[in-house]
């Protein structure tokens, strides 16, 4: 059996190396939604044409989403605690994650490569300073990452569960779970979490699914490019 928390095949690497995000499977191609856009008058077409093209761009300008419901893609996420935290937020996906219940191994913790500042008038915000010396404070977080991962060890080894055990463990481990998700709401997803609104950590993840799904939407993602959004 292979391993669940090493990237698929078709993936992309983000957060300097130390996350992921990989396309697992689909259903459906830009042909499926135009077709079941069209389904109420009994006709079925194998290729995109111009009008088709036309129809992809009215249906997202309209909001006109239940036809691309039909399309579906299955991603494989390894990425820290919090990150998962926002991404689970988004009830329209479903998920299943590896378990520190079950497992002891693999863990990782993600250290960020550059300290960013906390933003002044926007109290989730922050930002990056060139100048900020934080090699000092990155080894610091590295030592917390290893002192509790020795207590998770030494509470292990003392006969306490998994389950409770894994409480010690900080916010920066890394988890991998799947998430399935229909266009329309991913779609939804990435206009939330590619944005300078969201946390960079996330929004690594979003630009990352553009690239893995762009070949697959190709007349979607030139909608946006036209629309002035990096696609
Ligand atoms: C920049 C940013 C900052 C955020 N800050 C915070 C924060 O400080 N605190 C916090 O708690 N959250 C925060 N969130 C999370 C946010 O409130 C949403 O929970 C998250 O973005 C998921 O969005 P969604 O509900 O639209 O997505 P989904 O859950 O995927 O839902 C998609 C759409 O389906 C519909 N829908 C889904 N479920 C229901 C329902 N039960 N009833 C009616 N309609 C539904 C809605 O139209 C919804 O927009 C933040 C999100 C972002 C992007």
């Amino acid at each position: 059996m292979e391993k669940l928390n090493v990237p698929p095949e078709n993936h992309v690497k983000v957060l300097g190396g130390q996350g992921w995000v990989g396309l697992i499977d689909h259903m459906g191609t830009e042909t499926t939604f135009v077709n079941a856009a069209r389904v109420s008058f009994g006709k079925l077409k194998k290729e995109m044409d111009e009008r088709d093209i036309q129809l992809t761009e009215y249906l997202i300008a309209n909001k006109h989403t239940s036809p691309l419901e039909h399309m579906v893609f299955t991603f494989s996420i390894h990425c820290p605690l919090f990150v998962r935290g926002q991404w689970h937020r988004h009830r329209t996906w479903s998920y299943n994650e590896i378990s520190r219940r079950y497992t002891d191994f693999d863990i990782e913790f993600y250290t960020p490569p550059k300290l960013r500042r906390q933003a002044k008038s926007n109290r989730q915000a922050s930002f990056a300073d060139e100048n900020f010396e934080d090699e000092a404070l990155r080894k610091e977080i590295e030592k917390h990452h290893a002192e509790s991962f020795k207590l998770y060890e030494r509470l292990l080894e003392n006969g306490v569960c998994r389950e409770q055990a894994r409480g010690v463990l900080p916010q920066n481990m890394m988890v991998t779970f799947w998430g399935t998700v229909d266009l329309s709401n991913l779609l939804h997803f990435l206009e939330l979490r590619d944005s300078e609104h969201a946390q960079w950590e996330i929004r690594e993840y979003a630009v990352a699914i553009k690239k893995l799904i762009k070949p697959l939407i190709p007349n979607v993602a030139e909608y946006f490019r036209k629309q002035g959004q990096d696609w």
